[in-house]
């Protein structure tokens, strides 16, 4: 069987258990190309407008391999923490993905619940015997992808630059070099080092969101404003890069709390959808690292 694993959303964070999950289970897997143009115009041409750039971009992914393969993994993922949720549009992406493209191939539907072990084996199950009849052959594939996860370490911390920012943002916007217009890239020519929230334990960030009247109910936000908190306490950055997606009521919030909480601490929010010019983009990053370098400069003196 061809299995379609379509480059967007959550690809980047758990590509190592996907793919080890249906290769163990005998499946050629067919990857999306990194996001370009034609994926980037599909996606919005399929998708309604009202919807963030990454769902789009979904979306476009989707398209690109469905006529490829016998079945494409669309992760409805409910929950990756307990008693915190992620974005409601991952929660119904099947059925935006079977409204809005046609002619598809089998799709998962499945609900992914990441935080408990036998909740997840109910997905692995669900998904699993599409592809096999063997309930062994799928427990042990599970098994396998959950130590090649194990295994991956996320996370960027450059070393050996003057100054240093948090890049804050969702992995889907982080990790796309297209969708981000290679924003890292642009920084580390600056003379900007980056760091991401990843590289702080999750226990560490746990205890900076004490500090708050109330937890986080998305995981998103309790995961930057955590690794915020913490990197400022320790002076492990110079300002802040949030990269957020036009549309995104779950940035709209984080950027919020973060504005109100670290008001003092440079903060650069670039806005990304399908008409972002790179441009303007770079106008404003070379700004933003030149207020940095000045107000380094003036600390210094
Ligand atoms: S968290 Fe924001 S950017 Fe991500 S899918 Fe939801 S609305 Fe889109």
């Amino acid at each position: 069987m061809k299995v379609g694993i379509p480059k967007g959303l959550l690809y980047y964070k758990y590509k190592p258990f996907f793919n080890t999950f249906f290769e163990e289970l005998g499946a050629e897997i067919i990857e999306s190309p990194d996001t370009n143009k034609d994926i980037l115009d599909l996606g919005s041409t399929l998708c309604t407008d009202e919807a963030c750039l990454p769902i789009k971009v979904f979306h476009g992914h989707v398209e690109k391999i469905k006529d490829k393969c016998d079945l494409i993994l669309i992760p409805r993922i409910m929950q990756i923490y307990k008693r915190e949720f992620i974005c409601p549009k991952f929660c119904g992406i099947p059925e935006m993905i079977e409204n809005n493209i046609e002619d598809l191939p089998i799709i998962t539907k499945a609900p992914i619940y990441l935080f408990s072990s036998d909740k997840f084996f109910k997905w692995a199950y669900e998904t699993g015997k599409i592809l096999t009849k063997n309930f062994f052959k799928i427990q042990k594939a599970f098994e396998r992808a959950q130590n090649e996860q194990k295994k991956f370490k996320e996370g960027i911390n450059d070393k050996g630059y003057a100054l240093k920012v948090a890049l804050i943002g969702h992995t889907y916007n982080i990790y796309d070099t297209f969708i981000n217009m290679n924003v890292k890239n642009k920084l580390n020519k600056l003379g900007v080092g980056v760091i991401t929230h990843e590289v702080v334990d999750d226990n560490v960030k746990y205890l900076e969101i004490k500090k708050l009247f109330k937890r986080p109910f998305w995981t998103f936000a309790r995961e930057y404003y955590g690794f915020i908190s913490y990197a400022l306490k320790e002076s492990l950055i110079d300002g802040i890069v949030y990269l957020s997606s036009f549309a995104c009521g779950i940035d709209s919030v984080i950027v919020e709390l973060i504005k109100l909480d670290f008001e003092n601490v440079p903060f650069l929010l670039l806005k990304i959808d399908e008409h972002t010019g790179e441009a303007g983009f770079d106008t404003r990053i070379e700004a933003f690292v030149d207020m940095l370098s000045r107000r380094k400069r003036g600390n210094l003196a």
